[in-house]
């Protein structure tokens, strides 16, 4: 047993907000209140003083893709200021490099630099590594001449389809690749292990736990799936994880009868992901309307509400919800008819409502607004998508955008949140997600005081809310995740300030002071004493 005094205790248990101190037996809390009553109750517990600190129930991102993350935590940050910046850090890499051993990175913007790199650069500092760093973008890479070599890229490859080399005026590549041409250096990339994967989450999951994040719902495949599970085999899996299924792979789950919450409270199969269209960065993102200043693009829709149903139809026979990718407005209305077809085939099979979800929400139709409400489908959104992609959205969907990363729409009509980051997209700090969702600013302030479209800002009560019982309820643990209650889950952390009085710039520097997952601290900082 352990009791946790000296704290001010932040539940989201409506029938008992608040307390000083909180009682655990083993991964579980037993109580919340004041400290002499709970040590009356239980007199042989270890007591800790959390010195006046807060304690607030566990973050879970409910939309992250944890091996990439993991594994972009392995390459060369390039996200630099300045091209020298980068080069420094790819020359350090490369001094502890074994000979022939690939050097990757990622992160870096020409618009940025003023100017496309060069392979030459590259050579100059690395020249007995193939090197390959991918743009922020990843829409373009960069390539040494060692990569070049092992690619067989030469004066005289072709461009591949959709995909473009990059020539000096004398014709040889400049070591700069677009688009599919990215593959032809990418693609000799040895994969990592699974055991590979597996230890670059353990170290992935310690970062998480500094952030506050205590679960992730995780949309990578197979490989990271795997790694999950041998982590967990060997004991050191201490996030909550709900793993989703490819639609590609719905026939198998259909045949195994494989259902949601199958697993533990540790690792446990969520939804099938579906993906509906493609993203407004690269106007793919499947809208009503043309993209403005291009007048005959209106995205790409990659199948109906017609199609998207009939593969609910049969993850609902297995029990399996759909967790959708709809971005533009156009993808989000076919989902919600394919919805409503669902709910009306679960109803007349006598089947439960399952969790349906859409991934991003990005904008959304008037006339659409209100029905995920009405459904009760879970809008799982990433604030700070809205103020990273503020100006793209402004750009090209202009007026359209009242309805764009409408959080807030979406709560008034009573959709679930569930809320994220779509990490290594963005960061999964949560704290900068939930200062974008309070703000509708980014970082430096921008737009104005007021913030972008500030009539969809949350509180931070219900942002909070956003990254706890949104998701616990999306993996149908309401009842033992989310809040600091009895029998749920102790899973929780520690925070130095108030959130929910501290100025919403101080959000962008908090991290947890301590993160207690099942009853057992898994990141303690000096702050906590007696920890
Ligand atoms: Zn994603």
């Amino acid at each position: 047993m352990k009791l946790l005094y000296n704290a001010y205790i932040h539940t989201q248990d409506p029938s008992n907000p608040t307390g000083s101190a909180l009682a655990i037996d083993r991964d579980r809390i037993v109580a919340v209140g004041e400290v002499n009553d709970l040590l009356a109750q239980y007199p042989d517990a270890e007591k800790q003083n959390m010195g006046g600190g807060m304690i607030l129930p566990g973050l879970t991102d409910a939309h992250l893709h944890l091996k990439t993350y993991a594994l972009s935590l392995q390459k060369v940050d390039c996200e630099t200021e300045t091209k020298e910046k980068c080069l420094r850090r790819v020359e350090e890499r490369a001094q502890r490099a074994r000979p022939g051993e690939w050097i990757l990175g990622h992160g870096w913007n020409q618009n940025t630099w003023g100017a496309w790199p060069a392979a030459s650069e590259l050579d100059a500092i690395a020249p007995n590594n193939p090197v390959y760093l991918t743009a922020k973008s990843l829409h373009a890479s960069w390539a040494n001449t060692a990569a070049l070599k092992l690619a067989n890229v030469t004066s005289q490859t072709p461009h591949p389809q959709n995909g473009q080399i990059q020539r000096d005026g004398k014709g040889n590549a400049t070591g700069i690749l677009l688009e599919t041409a990215m593959e032809l250096v990418g693609g000799l990339i040895p994969e990592p292990t699974i055991a590979e994967i597996a230890d670059a989450m353990e170290k992935a999951q310690a970062i998480l736990w500094r952030m506050g994040l205590t679960g992730v719902h995780d949309f990578d495949r197979r490989d990271s799936f795997m790694a999950l599970q041998q982590l967990h085999a060997r004991g050191r899996l201490k996030l909550r994880v709900l793993k989703n299924i490819p639609v590609e792979l719905l026939d198998q789950a259909y045949e195994l009868g494989l259902g949601a919450g199958f697993g533990d409270d540790w690792l446990r199969i969520g939804s099938v992901k579906v993906f509906m269209d493609g993203a407004l960065g690269p106007h793919t993102a499947a809208m009503f309307q043309p993209y403005i200043g291009e007048d005959d693009n209106r995205g790409i829709l990659n199948m109906d509400g017609e199609e998207l149903f009939e593969y609910g139809r049969k993850a609902a026979q297995v029990g399996l919800a759909l967790t959708v990718h709809a971005i533009g407005d156009r993808a989000n209305h076919e989902v919600l008819d394919a919805y409503e077809q669902l709910r009306n085939y679960e109803r007349e099979n006598h089947l439960p409502a399952l969790r349906h979800r859409i991934e991003h929400v990005q904008v959304i139709h008037p006339d659409d607004a209100a029905r995920l409400g009405k459904m009760n489908v879970i809008a799982s959104m990433q604030p700070i998508h809205a103020t990273s992609d503020m100006l793209m959205a402004d750009a090209f969907w202009g007026e359209r955008s009242r309805l764009a990363y409408a959080l807030k729409t979406q709560l008034n009509y009573g959709a679930p949140l569930a809320l994220g980051s779509d990490a290594p997209v963005e960061s999964p700090n949560p704290f900068l997600g939930l200062h974008a969702a309070v703000t509708r600013r980014r970082a430096n302030g921008t737009p104005s005081a007021e913030g972008w479209y500030p009539e969809q800002k949350l509180t931070m009560a219900e942002a909070w809310e956003g990254f706890t019982l949104g998701p616990a309820y999306a993996a149908y643990m309401e009842n033992r995740l989310g809040r600091l209650a009895p029998n749920y889950l102790a899973d929780l952390l520690v925070l130095e300030k108030d959130p929910f009085t501290c100025a919403p710039e101080d959000l962008l520097t908090m991290g947890s002071s301590a993160t207690m997952v099942g009853g057992e601290w898994v990141y303690t900082s000096s702050m906590v004493p007696a920890v």
